[in-house]
Formats: C-alpha cells, structure tokens, sequence
C-alpha cells in the first residue's frame, strides 16, 4: 500500500537506526491548543485526549498521562500521523543506536524542524 506523504515525512528508514518523528501531546496542553479535546468515556469512566487534527490519531488516557509526566522521563511522544501545526511540539526518536557505518546518518535534514502549515481558519461556533 503506498505511503502518506504525512508518514513518509514522520518517518525515515535510510540507515539502521530507523527514526520516527513523533508528536509531543505535553505541547498540546502547555499552548491550550484548541484542536486538543477531551471526552470521557462512560463505560470505562476514563478521560481521553485527541488532536482535532489528526497530527495524532491514538486518544491518550490523560490519567496515565499525567502519570506519566511526572516520571523522569515524562510520556514522550506518540505516532505522528498528519502534518504538524506551528503550535505542535514534535521530536525524533530514534529506535535503534549503534556504531559504525549502518548506523551513520545520511539524512540530518530529518532532526530539522518540520516546514508546517499555517492553522486552518477554526472557530467552535461553526459546529454548533
Ligand atoms: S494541533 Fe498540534 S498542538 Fe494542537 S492538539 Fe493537535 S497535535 Fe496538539
Ligand atoms: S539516523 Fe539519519 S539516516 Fe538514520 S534513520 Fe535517522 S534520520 Fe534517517
């Protein structure tokens, strides 16, 4: 199946370290994003976050994640899978390190900021 240009972009495979740029939802919220929603689902009485859209397409349980954030560490990222708002906060990760020339990178472009796209014209009354 061909590729989005959206993964295509949020991903490279040209040596063996295999990189992902991935989005950063502490972003979401540090900037009160308006595409950030939150719903709570009744069955499992849990609350989830989302992007409106779909930079990132998982709906993360925001218990877990401020869980998580307050760890060393924090929640990191998760998949990229649009193209990012001047507002998104986004990072590489790389999945594999190791020496010598497989491992060597022959596309530093990728660690550049990604060109993004001004925000779409949004205003919560046109869905009301
Ligand atoms: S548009 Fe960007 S900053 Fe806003 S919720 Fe989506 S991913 Fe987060
Ligand atoms: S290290 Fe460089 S060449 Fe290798 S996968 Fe990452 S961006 Fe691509």
């Amino acid at each position: 199946m061909a590729q989005t240009a959206a993964v295509q972009a949020a991903e490279c495979r040209q040596c063996c370290a295999f990189c992902d740029r991935v989005l950063l939802p502490s972003g979401c919220i540090e900037s009160a994003c308006p595409y950030l929603y939150l719903y709570d689902d009744e069955r499992s009485g849990r609350r989830f976050m989302g992007c409106l859209n779909k930079v990132f397409r998982v709906e993360i349980d925001v218990e877990l994640f401020r869980e998580a954030e307050r760890t060393r560490h924090g929640f990191g990222g998760v998949k990229l899978t649009g193209t990012p708002l001047p507002r998104c906060r986004t990072a590489v990760e790389r999945a594999y390190h190791g020496g010598g020339d497989a491992f060597e990178c022959v596309n530093p472009g990728f660690f550049d900021e990604p060109v993004s796209e001004p925000a779409p014209e949004f205003d919560l009354r046109d869905r009301l």
